[in-house]
Parts: structure tokens; C-alpha cells; sequence
């Protein structure tokens, strides 16, 4: 028989809307073409003109620009939010149900305390969780 995840009774999240993920430590943002074309679109913008302004290849992959202060490049200065947030790209949207942050107790520990929206709320069921890290590999 499969052995269940140590967090198979679902793990608690709501965000709090708070940005503190779209800023910080230096990172990556990975996007697809697919990704770029629709925060693109929804930023009345032409696909070339936002990889210009906001991307960069690291390697063979592409990666969201961040400022200076370490805020995501499409996060608005002003009001803290995403600019392109319907749009916004899978590493974002399944934040925080990265592997990386679920390989031990201790590691989503950690992801709590950098994220207000980890570990409150309700029970998101394993089934979610699941579906959310298969999107992509971070
Ligand atoms: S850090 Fe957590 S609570 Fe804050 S915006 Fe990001 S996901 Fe939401």
C-alpha cells in the first residue's frame, strides 16, 4: 500500500493578501510563452514587449525580472498587489503547495513563518494539495 504524505489530513491556508511572497530574498519566477502571452494580454501589452521589460532567461529557462528592493517586477509599488493577478503565473498560483516547502513538518514550519496565510484558515484536502504541486516543479 502507498504510503500517505505526513500531510494527508490537509494543510491550513488563506492568503491574507499580504504580498510579503512577491518581494524578498532573490528568487525566480518561472514562466512559460503560455504564461507571458496572457499576463501580456492582460496588461494591454504586445507578448515581445513584456518579455523585454519583465523577463529574463536564466539558463535555458525564463524568469520573472525583480527590483532592486527585491519586489517581483509586476508587483504594483503602490498598493502592493499583482498586477497581472488573473493571469499570474503557475508558481504563483500554487504557492505554497510547492514541494519544497512540503518535503518535511519543518519545512512548511518554515513556509508559516514566511507566509501570514500558511497555517490559517481552512484545511485545504490532500487531493488539492496534490493537484497544486503537480502543476509545477518548484
Ligand atoms: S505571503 Fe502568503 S498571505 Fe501573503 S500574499 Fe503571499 S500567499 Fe498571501
Amino acid at each position: 500500500m502507498k504510503k500517505l504524505p505526513w500531510y494527508h489530513e490537509g494543510l491550513a491556508f488563506r492568503c491574507t493578501q499580504c504580498g510579503d511572497c512577491c518581494t524578498g530574498e532573490p528568487g525566480y519566477v518561472w514562466v512559460n510563452q503560455e504564461e507571458i502571452d496572457a499576463m501580456a494580454k492582460e496588461l494591454g501589452m504586445k507578448p515581445e514587449q513584456f518579455e523585454h521589460e519583465y523577463v529574463e532567461r536564466e539558463g535555458r529557462r525564463r524568469t520573472l525580472r525583480e527590483r532592486e528592493n527585491g519586489d517581483c517586477v509586476i508587483l504594483d509599488e503602490k498598493t502592493r498587489k499583482c498586477r497581472a493577478y488573473q493571469s499570474r503565473p503557475r508558481q504563483c498560483r500554487t504557492w505554497p503547495f510547492w514541494q519544497s516547502n512540503l518535503r518535511s513538518p519543518a519545512d512548511w514550519e518554515r513556509t508559516c513563518q514566511e507566509c501570514p496565510g500558511a497555517g490559517t484558515g481552512d484545511l485545504v484536502p490532500l487531493e488539492k494539495i496534490q493537484e497544486q504541486m503537480k502543476q509545477i516543479r518548484v
